[in-house]
């Protein structure tokens, strides 16, 4: 249906502001990832008339989220006016693919550029997907780096840039959904390993980079959108958000996000948490069990699902597989066992084949489904801990190259 805008109504009624973000520059602000409240308030701004609003709305989200377009020009059924009038006034442009490596066993792994923020500069970061027989999951991200410091995690290591708002979280599901020719009418790339059949983001997870409930308000508009049934249509169960235990927020995700829930657990011992999920200090392991407990809409078949990485001689005895199962009882649970994936410069090493499997054995007998996560996409870094972006990886590689080169002429001296 064509559509006409009624310019000369529009300039003699107040506009209210655009209700998204201002950014640097010339950079416009993006109707991705808005409810339909605010992307309503946007088409206000731009002169839509009221009367128009809700199916002006209706149309902009097909386009966006069912179409998948990322320009204006495309949106055939839309009169010319407006699309000019919003392609002055906002974007709905991709993050930049700066990257993208593609494993052996057909793990895809983007690093994404997004534009400056405020007073910011562009920021990278990564995104995986993970094709299996009939699902194709999508490990996105939630921040830029990551204030927490777990120390078998590669994305620890770089310091927080800023959390990313809902267009850049919702952005990468879109993107990935481009390059993987999950879009009507798009073309999957030739030889690409993806899920026979059906759609191929079929699961979303927050355990890319970053603490998501550090980032709660973007992250749960994010996902508002994101299992919005008229647009991108994930099921909340196919949402998991994994969590390396914010306490406060997590009853209350359950309640407003309705999603699945991971937790980073990693070790039964308050001790040993502290140690490698240093989070537990401020919310120790009883505190992190009973949040779970109370974890709205739990039951058999919808059970929180516990991350152990598996690191030699530190949290794989036999006598942590019966405190892990001992602690869980009472919590419908499944574990998920992640042979760690070494990065450069890690402190531990993945447990021997043998002790994982025996540890599985153990709490696969106590009840719990604990299948042993089959490493993915180690070969392009892709794999769980191993994110970070590239420029970070470069950037450290520059340093250790200088620190190198200074130790051989002081050497020289
Ligand atoms: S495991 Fe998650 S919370 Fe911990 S440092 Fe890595 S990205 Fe941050």
């Amino acid at each position: 249906m064509a559509v006409s805008l009624d310019l000369a109504h529009a300039a003699n009624r107040p506009r209210p502001a655009p209700p998204v973000m201002p950014m640097a520059g010339d950079e416009k602000p993006s109707l991705v990832g808005l409810d339909r409240a605010a992307l309503g308030e946007a088409l206000s701004a731009v002169g839509v008339p009221d009367k128009q609003i809700r199916m002006r709305v209706a149309q902009l989200w097909h386009w966006l989220y069912v179409r998948g377009v990322a320009d204006f020009s495309q949106m055939a059924n839309v009169a010319g006016t407006l699309r000019q009038a919003l392609h002055e006034a906002y974007t709905i442009a991709r993050p930049e693919v700066v990257d993208e490596q593609i494993s052996v066993d057909g793990t895809r792994k983007w690093l994404f550029r997004f534009p400056p923020r405020g007073a910011g500069r562009p920021v990278e970061i990564e995104t995986v997907y993970i094709p299996e027989e009939g699902r194709g999951t999508l490990c996105i991200s939630s921040q830029v780096g990551c204030t927490l410091t777990c120390t078998f995690c590669h994305t620890g290591t770089q310091r927080l840039v800023r959390n990313l708002l809902p267009d850049e979280i919702v952005g990468q599901i879109l993107a990935a959904r481009e390059r993987l020719g999950d879009l009507p009418d798009a073309a999957t790339p030739a030889g690409a390993i993806v899920p026979n059949g059906g759609r191929l983001v079929t699961n979303v997870v927050l355990m890319g980079m970053g603490e998501p409930l550090y980032n709660y308000d973007n992250v749960r508009q994010a996902m508002a959108v994101a299992s919005d049934g008229e647009g991108l249509s994930l099921s909340k169960r196919r949402i998991t958000l994994s969590t390396s235990g914010v306490v406060p927020s997590i009853v209350k995700a359950g309640e407003e996000m309705g999603v699945s829930l991971a937790i980073s657990l990693h070790a039964v011992r308050d001790e040993l948490r502290d140690e490698l999920v240093p989070i537990n200090k401020k919310y120790p392991l009883k505190d992190l069990l009973d949040a779970c407990r109370a974890y709205p809409g739990l039951s058999n078949a919808r059970r929180i699902t516990f991350e152990y990485v598996m690191l030699k001689d530190v949290n794989d005895s036999m006598a942590d597989a019966k405190e892990l199962v001992r602690i869980l009882r009472g919590i419908p649970a499944k574990i998920n066992l992640i042979p760690f994936n070494p990065w450069p410069g890690s402190a531990y090493e993945c447990s021997d084949w043998d002790q994982i499997e025996r540890f599985a054995d153990y709490v696969n007998q106590a009840g719990y489904a604990s299948p042993i996560r089959t490493p993915r996409g180690r070969d392009i870094f892709a794999a769980c801990g191993q994110l970070k972006s590239e420029s970070e990886r470069l950037k450290k590689s520059a340093r250790d190259r200088l620190e190198s080169l200074r130790a051989s002429e002081l050497a020289a001296d």
